[in-house]
């Protein structure tokens, strides 16, 4: 081949792919302003029967059609207090992911509780429910679903799986905001929805969350436990269980309520775009693109692919600096490790350097000796995209493009 004809990367000196800077979306507005304004003539900030959270619930349910609504602090708080709920107390083991926030499995550590973690999907990185089923014992209580990136689990096997083994199934939708399984919204599917409002989600009030359940039991519990075991609708604040106070309060439901509204459309203009990237990516030799079931819907938090490291001559960070040079929104992997080898795991440094459980002879569990290969091989080979609201299918497209000519150039032929 000829100097001129052969293709040449922007990390070589070429003009980069992408001219635009990455679209930055203009999170609140005129909107939140006014609702905020509203909001400082009220007498109280107090969220129990506060207007502002009242219409955030309302709203919120309009989406997630559950019977027990509960706002919160957090997403970590949401989920902390779905386990609490659920009964989930000292030595129980709640299987979950290895690659998620670290807020899926805090609730699970505070109620002496202990984290399975299960190895994935290799490429919806989602619970693989047979390394799932492999892993319930006696102990087993839960099985705490996340729905990563956006992309929905395999919800009827877990739902099998949960119904067969006593098991309560907890989805936490942190990073799901408006995905679909099979038609129906996440959240919905198992026993208890958890969703955060912090400020990087796909909508946010700085910091918030909800926890959301059917279950008439583990409803009445709800409000409960995010609130120092004061019983609102009752009037009883002398307490029969421990709880934190995970209490949301007005400002932030008054940010929340206008942010559901902008829910649906943020969830499908994201979807829109992921699908589109999914469709360029098909085919090309030595990517494998994020991978959807059909009949479900993801919302792409991120957009996450994998690259067959066999495929081309460089390694994962000169691929992905290539990328970065061409303008692509990239980065190489999502959270440095999986959880079990967090130094607080590997050392078992939950309670002031100790695990009581483990003192107590409640659990064996040793993390050193945990091993997940897929969940390992795809931290190691995942490229991270940024995919937002503020941008278009034309941005999208060079983004495709941008890839395309690192993949083609950078290929073993
Ligand atoms: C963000 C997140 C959480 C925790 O939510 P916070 O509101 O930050 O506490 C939990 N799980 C997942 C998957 C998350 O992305």
């Amino acid at each position: 081949m000829s100097e001129t004809t052969r293709t040449r990367l922007a990390i070589d000196g070429a003009k980069p792919t992408m001219e635009q800077p990455v679209p930055k979306p203009v999170r609140w507005d005129d909107r939140e302003r006014k609702q905020l304004a509203e909001m400082i003539d009220q007498p109280s900030l107090f969220y129990w029967n506060g207007p502002q959270t009242k219409l955030l619930l309302e709203r919120f349910r309009r989406n997630y059609p559950l019977e027990f609504a509960i706002p919160c602090s957090s997403g970590t708080a949401a989920i902390h207090a779905a386990l609490l709920a659920a009964g989930i107390g000292p030595g129980d083991e709640v299987i979950t992911s290895p690659i998620t926030d670290m807020g899926t499995v805090t609730g699970i550590l505070y109620q002496q509780a202990v984290p399975v973690f299960v190895d994935l999907e290799a490429h919806r990185y989602n619970l693989d429910p047979r390394a799932v089923e492999r892993k319930i014992t006696p102990r087993t209580k839960a099985i705490l679903a996340v729905h990563l990136a956006g992309n929905p689990c395999a919800m009827e096997e877990l739902m099998k799986l949960a119904e067969a083994h006593d098991l309560v199934l907890i989805e936490d939708c942190a990073q799901a905001w408006g995905a679909t399984y099979r038609g129906r919204p996440v959240g919905v599917i198992g026993h208890i929805g958890c969703f955060s409002l912090n400020d990087f989600k796909h909508i946010g009030c700085g910091d918030g969350g909800i926890v959301a359940t059917s279950d008439p039991e583990i409803g009445e519990r709800l409000q409960l436990c995010c609130d120092k075991g004061y019983d609102r609708v009752r009037g009883i604040t002398a307490p029969e269980f421990l709880a934190p106070n995970y209490r949301i309060s007005e400002p932030q439901s008054a940010v929340a309520a206008v942010q559901m509204e902008r829910m649906p459309d943020i969830a499908a203009k994201r979807r829109r775009l992921g699908d589109r990237l999914t469709a360029r990516l098909q085919g090309v030799p030595g990517i494998q693109a994020h991978h959807v079931e059909e009949e479900d819907s993801c919302t792409y938090w991120f957009y996450m692919l994998r690259i067959e490291p066999a495929a081309f001559q460089v390694d994962r960070a000169r691929f992905v600096e290539a990328l970065i040079a061409e303008g692509v929104p990239a980065g190489a992997g999502y959270i440095p490790a999986p959880l079990y080898q967090y130094p607080l795991f590997q050392n078992e440094a939950f309670f002031g350097g100790r695990w009581p459980i483990k003192e107590m002879g409640l659990t064996d569990m040793d993390y050193k000796t945990v091993c997940c290969p897929e969940s390992e091989a795809i931290l190691k080979t995942a490229v991270k995209i940024v995919i937002n609201q503020a941008m278009d299918e034309a941005y999208v497209e060079s983004i495709a493009s941008a890839i395309l000519k690192v993949a083609q150039v950078y290929g073993v032929q």
